[in-house]
């Protein structure tokens, strides 16, 4: 028996606690917020002890290894303490991998698109007839499930599969994972003020997805991105894995063989694909599966037609680079409504595509002097709302039937609303109740 500490208690650190408790460790939760009601039942339900609001050095400095959530930075005073005791520091994804026995994984990472790969390559492979189970960022965290199949000796099962989606947050907290295969999408800044405000860190986060893999394990990459590319290119990074590279003239036979939109989604496709056929799925068998794949609500969803014009949801278009996507997923006259909680943001990529495509802009944030800064030169009508309803009724007295009203901020939600959620569920309801 060990001592196990585990820091934060969300999805991952609950679920890591259950596994640790399950396997028979001296288990305690410290968390410095307070712990979500649901989690707390979890933990008293398995007997485990915690706290919340504070975290008790003398509980902590005498655990044999530490779990760690992936939101707390490696610059947290507490986090420097632990490292010069020399405890071991983990994250719960490393954790749950030790004991998932011969399970496959399939672990899905970039900066955009990770959601809508990972829950698409978890219906394909569940249309082929394998038991792939949705975990990681998405769903439930990798250790409760691991936890659950112990228990039932399904983690034994031969077409048992992880299909689980990870952010750099996550890898770093890694040691010896290994996946069977890794995806990785695509490489845009993000989160740099935790890579010490350095390109290069973050993207050595990212390529560590397959720093443990070996020759029979395989590595599906985006071939056309500058960035994924630059880096492959190092003669002293080796990768031992049998590389898929995704290349721009596999993407356009998605369009007919799925129902979604844009060459990101396809690019999307082709990873999720050859994912699944990397695990042993049947080819006919998957891309049957491509047409009824329902995509998460807030990425390019389609809320519904009103007099002709198209309302869609891009909530989780929470950076430039997604946006770009959008715009150009779109070949119709766009209302944009756009802002939030401005991140640092260079809109100098989808300059062009605003021009060209945007009939109006509506800001919807707390300041918007930058969009007014970088869009009004172009002339266009633009104006402010402080609601997802106002936005809406005013994006609607733009439009033209024909024309599409696109919620895609650029932004993070936090100046006017809880999360991306609850901007998108605002501006669905709004939609629906006109
Ligand atoms: P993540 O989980 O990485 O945040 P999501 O699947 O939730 O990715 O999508 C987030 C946003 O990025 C959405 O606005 C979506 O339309 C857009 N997006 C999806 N796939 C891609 C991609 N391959 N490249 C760029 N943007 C994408």
């Amino acid at each position: 028996m060990q001592r196990i500490v585990i820091l934060g208690s969300g999805e991952s650190g609950t679920g890591a606690a259950i596994l640790a408790k399950q396997l028979g460790h001296d288990v305690f939760v410290s968390d410095k917020g307070l712990i979500k009601e649901s989690y707390k039942k979890e933990l008293l339900e398995h007997g485990i002890e915690w706290e919340e609001g504070q975290h008790s050095e003398d509980k902590i400095f005498n655990a044999n290894e530490i779990i760690k959530s992936p939101g707390i930075p490696e610059k947290a005073d507490l986090i420097k303490k632990i490292r010069e005791r020399g405890i071991n520091i983990i994250g719960e994804i490393e954790f749950a991998f030790r004991h998932a026995g011969k399970c496959k994984i399939i672990a899905i990472t970039g900066s955009n698109g990770k959601t809508t790969t990972t829950t698409l390559t978890h219906h394909l492979c569940e249309i082929a007839g394998l038991q792939p189970r949705l975990c990681g960022n998405v769903g439930f965290s990798v250790a409760k499930l691991v936890a659950d199949d112990l228990k039932t000796g399904e983690i034994n099962n031969p077409i048992r599969l992880f299909v689980c989606e990870i952010s750099s947050f996550q890898l770093d907290d890694c040691q010896t994972f290994k996946p069977d295969v890794a995806v990785l999408l695509n490489i845009t800044p993000d989160h740099l003020d935790r890579y010490d405000y350095k390109l290069e860190n973050y993207v050595r986060s990212k390529f560590s997805i397959i720093k443990n893999q070996s020759r029979t394990d395989v590595f599906i990459y985006n071939s056309f991105d500058p960035i994924v590319k630059d880096f492959m290119r190092d003669k002293n990074f080796k990768i031992k894995a049998k590389k898929i590279p995704i290349r721009k003239n596999q993407l356009e036979q998605y369009r007919n063989l799925s129902n979604l939109r844009g060459v990101h989604n396809f690019f999307n496709c082709a990873c999720a694909v050859s994912a699944a056929i990397s695990v042993g799925a049947n080819y006919e068998k998957i891309l049957g599966g491509l047409k009824t794949y329902n995509p998460p609500p807030h990425r390019l969803e389609i809320v519904k037609e009103i007099n002709g014009i198209e309302y869609i949801n891009d909530s989780k278009a929470t950076n430039v680079d997604s946006v770009f996507y959008a715009l150009q997923a779109l070949d119709r006259p766009l209302i944009w409504i756009v802002g939030g909680t401005d991140k640092g943001n260079d809109y100098s990529p989808i300059l062009k595509l605003v021009k060209n495509s945007v009939k109006a802009i509506v800001c919807l944030g707390v300041d918007n002097s930058k969009l007014f800064e970088v869009f009004g030169k172009m002339k266009k009508p633009m104006i402010e709302a402080n609601s997802a309803k106002e936005a809406v009724e005013l994006a609607t007295n733009f439009a033209k039937p024909g024309d599409v009203v696109l919620l895609s901020p650029a932004c993070a939600s936090f100046d006017l609303f809880k999360n991306y959620e609850d901007r998108g569920d605002q501006f669905r309801a709004a939609v629906l109740s006109q």
